[in-house]
């Protein structure tokens, strides 16, 4: 660990980078990030509202008083907690054990190295959470009691740390990819992976912050319900279990964040503060807030649809990463049992033609759809609320094929429109 600071990507012995200004031309401009610097949080809001006030039904705000009224007031509880689970989150990193994994090469050729301990800290802090809940030493329901005010804790946390990295990246002699403008530097960043020493930060608030509270609100909501009623619902049991599964593979396969868009390209702004303090634990787990109101008993034969249709989605999801992965690694190795089907292009990475990747050029989105789908469809019909997460989500992956498959056509140019022909559809086969 440095003991100051350390942003710095380049390769050692690489000349200063200078100020590298770009045009603010991202979400509408400068006038586009001011308004999302507003939205983005009034939307987590208006949900946590919509569940906690509003019987988990959409409402019409019919004044600017009513909006005000949505974001819960701080408590000095909800800041000892998340001041406490932050702290032990800091230390986890500093502590777990991890190998040492160099990152994707980045837009000037630096390779970071980064320290992959989230499976050891995630299970620890699980651990600790489920200690605490079984000896009753915390209860659950105190925890969903202080659940807006630590939404609005952790919203201050995000405007604070994005004000942070803000000045960071201003300070600093070269700028990654700044504007100049305010709003919109505030929003998007302007410093690429702020860290110290091997503690990096944007790592560290993805993967242990964003999808570690997240699992750690799985647990909670759960155990809050059982508490309540002294009963696990079977939706809540669904919605759960196969969220768990998910961030528990998230950590198993933490390693591949290194290469997403996320953390080799983006900066860390607003944008992703946000999405990792606030949006990820809290939006995502509308499901179980919404199931804590408005429980649903599902039958049997749903519990079983719905489980069949998650881990069917987890199949097709791991199984299409895993393809791609191996492929990258070995291009000779067998694919589902037989010698692969290869386009050699003029890039010189091959695309794959067979398993998952020949079916449709992005079927591992159609698995992440189809368990958001199963997590929703278990809370029954009585709200379009809990449906949120499917609702921004299947946007959101559509809208990242779009750009994916612009960022491959610039990549491979022929060859991409020869892949693009054999393999017609996008998402899912046969429908789109
Ligand atoms: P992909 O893992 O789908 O990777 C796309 C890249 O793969 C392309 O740019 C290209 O890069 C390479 N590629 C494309 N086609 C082929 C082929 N036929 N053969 C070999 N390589 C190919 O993209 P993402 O990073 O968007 O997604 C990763 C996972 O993360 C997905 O499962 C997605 O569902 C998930 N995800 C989850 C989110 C969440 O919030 N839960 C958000 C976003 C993603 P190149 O050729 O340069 O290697």
């Amino acid at each position: 660990m440095t003991s100051r600071p350390d942003d710095d990507t380049r390769a050692a012995g690489a000349p200063a980078r200078a100020v590298q200004r770009v045009p603010a031309d991202h979400f509408g401009g400068p006038a586009g990030a001011a308004v999302l610097t507003l939205l983005v949080p009034a939307i987590s809001f208006y949900l946590w509202a919509a569940v906690a006030q509003h019987g988990g039904q959409l409402w019409l705000p019919a004044s600017v008083a009513d909006l005000v009224a949505m974001v819960p007031a701080p408590t000095g509880r909800a800041a000892l907690m998340f001041t406490t689970w932050m702290g032990l989150q800091v230390a986890l990193q500093l502590v777990s054990p991890g190998k040492v994994v160099t990152g994707a090469p980045l837009a000037d050729g630096a390779r970071l190295p980064y320290r992959m301990n989230g499976l050891f800290a995630f299970a620890v802090s699980i651990a600790i959470v489920v200690a605490l809940l079984a000896t009753g030493t915390v209860r659950a329901t105190s925890i969903v009691e202080e659940l807006g005010p630590l939404l609005t804790i952790s919203m201050l946390g995000a405007f604070a740390l994005a004000g942070w990295f803000y000045a960071w990246g201003r300070r600093r002699g070269a700028l990654e990819r700044s504007s100049g403008n305010v709003p919109y530097d505030f929003f998007m960043g302007t410093v690429l992976n702020p860290r110290f020493g091997l503690f990096d930060l944007k790592l560290f608030f993805e993967s242990h912050v964003g999808m570690g509270t997240w699992g750690a609100l799985a647990v909670v909501l759960p155990a809050a319900e059982l508490e309540r009623t002294g009963s696990l619902s079977t939706s809540m049991l669904v919605v759960s279990v196969c969220q768990l599964v998910y961030i528990v593979d998230f950590f198993v396969f933490e390693s591949n964040l290194l290469s997403m868009l996320d953390i080799i390209y983006e900066n860390f702004g607003f944008m992703l503060t946000q999405a990792f303090l606030v949006w990820m634990p809290f939006n995502f787990t509308l499901q179980q807030q919404y199931l804590l109101e408005s429980p649903t008993t599902l039958p049997t034969w749903a519990v079983i649809a719905l489980f069949t249709l998650n881990f069917a989605g987890y199949v097709v999801f791991r199984d299409a990463n895993l393809q791609k992965q191996r492929f990258r690694r070995d291009p000779s190795a067998n694919v589902w049992g037989k010698p692969p089907k290869v386009l050699a292009t003029k890039r010189g990475t091959a695309l794959l033609l067979s398993g998952w990747w020949g079916l449709a050029r992005h079927t591992n989105y159609l698995g992440d759809l189809m368990m958001a789908a199963a997590w929703c469809l278990a809370c029954g019909f009585g709200s379009v609320v809990p449906y949120f997460y499917f609702l921004y989500f299947a946007p959101l992956l559509v809208n990242r094929e779009r750009r994916d498959h612009a960022l491959c056509k610039e990549k491979y140019g022929d060859d991409w429109d020869e892949y693009c022909k054999r393999v017609p559809y996008r998402i899912a086969p046969y429908l789109y």
